[in-house]
């Protein structure tokens, strides 16, 4: 079968020719029909430290995708062939403490659809049918696709509670625009994001922001003087990965505020701790999403008039793959498509 592969230690990947993976007697196999570019697949691409250390060469990557099941093993139930699927990419060990306790998304075993096992930009996937998650008629390939990273949205977002509060989301990446929309929807007041990157942040002003800050120009607290914000902000989503925008996000947050970790800053990053400390702050780290609650949410938050369209902003064919990743590595774009019928 045709997969798009890490074949050489080196940056790039290559549409290549893989033999079908075996199924297991508690997997299924997925005819992929759609798959979406994560910023994790720009590191493998771009072939960093991170990924030399972790991705097993050669391997087909990916972890973003719809399909429908063409397979299933005999232990099986649940589901039908031709029915339509995501999945959740991280595959949990089941005998951990917290695996035992069903908090699977923290398993001290996880490993990655695309990482650390071979991945979803391929024809077909295997994964255990446990990971799998059945889509409903009335939501999208496209959606579907790209469930994996708008889990991370979600499950930051919905980690504190939004209503009528005042929100501060740093980095306008795809998860951080996608929570911006899930803020309103929920019913945040003020939902002000922060990013340095003007394409991004028009976007995520047409999905509903208050309003959308670029630091590099901006001040941020003369934007909360406008908004009459006088103690700061109650929840913070930090989505940058980025320290600068991480020590932002503690000045600028009211005493007693809450603060929900997603964005991966590099591993020495140092706070003022008197920020926290002082103003008494509550910080949460995330990882993926919660299995299956997360999950359940998407599906509700779309079906009760949430619409994250918008941060889909491009689709390939996939032996198109190498535009993809150049809309990707420009910063100029959302999510992006890649179609694999
Ligand atoms: P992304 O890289 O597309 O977005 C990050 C954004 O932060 C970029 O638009 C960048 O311009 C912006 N940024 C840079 N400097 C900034 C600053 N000083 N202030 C504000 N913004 C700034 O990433 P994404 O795919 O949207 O993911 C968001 C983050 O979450 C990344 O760090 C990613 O590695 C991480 N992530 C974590 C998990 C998890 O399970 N914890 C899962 C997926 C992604
Ligand atoms: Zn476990």
């Amino acid at each position: 079968m045709k997969a798009l592969a890490k074949l050489q230690a080196a940056p790039g990947l290559t549409m290549t020719d893989v033999p079908m993976p075996e199924v297991g007697h508690n997997d299924l196999l997925i005819k992929i029909t759609k798959t979406a570019i994560c910023g994790t697949d720009i590191h493998i691409w771009n072939w960093d430290e991170w990924s030399q250390k972790t991705i097993p060469v050669p391997m087909h990557v990916g972890h973003e995708y719809v399909g429908v099941v063409a397979g299933m093993g005999s232990e099986v139930q649940g589901f039908k062939i031709g029915q339509r699927v995501s999945g959740e990419g991280h595959i949990t060990c089941g005998y951990c403490r917290n695996c035992r306790a069903g908090r699977r998304h923290l398993c001290r075993n996880t490993t990655g659809v695309g990482v650390n096992r071979e991945g979803a930009f391929a024809e077909y996937l295997v994964i255990p049918a446990f990971n799998a998650f059945p889509i409903p008629d009335d939501i999208s390939d496209d959606l579907a696709s790209i469930f994996d990273p708008f889990g991370n949205a979600v499950h930051t977002a919905l980690s504190f509670n939004l209503v009528g509060e005042d929100v501060l989301i740093t980095g306008a990446g795809p998860i951080g625009i996608m929570a911006v929309a899930i803020a309103k929807h929920v019913g945040a007041r003020h939902v002000v994001i922060t990013d340095v990157n003007d394409y991004r942040l028009e976007l995520a002003k047409k999905m509903g922001a208050t309003r959308a800050v670029n630091v590099a120009k901006e001040d941020l607290k003369a934007v909360m003087q406008e908004l009459h914000m006088s103690e700061g902000f109650d929840v913070g989503l930090e989505m940058s990965g980025n320290p600068q925008a991480f020590r932002q996000m503690l000045e600028t947050m009211n005493h007693g505020g809450k603060v929900a970790l997603l964005g991966i800053p590099p591993s020495n990053t140092a706070i003022d701790w008197n920020q926290v400390i002082f103003k008494g702050l509550e910080i949460k780290g995330i990882y993926g999403r919660e299995m299956f609650e997360t999950w359940y949410k998407m599906v509700a938050l779309i079906q009760s008039g949430l619409d994250i369209r918008p941060i889909i902003t491009h689709h390939f064919k996939v032996d198109d793959f190498e535009q993809g990743f150049a809309a990707m590595l420009s910063g100029q774009s959302g999510k992006v498509i890649l179609d694999w019928q």
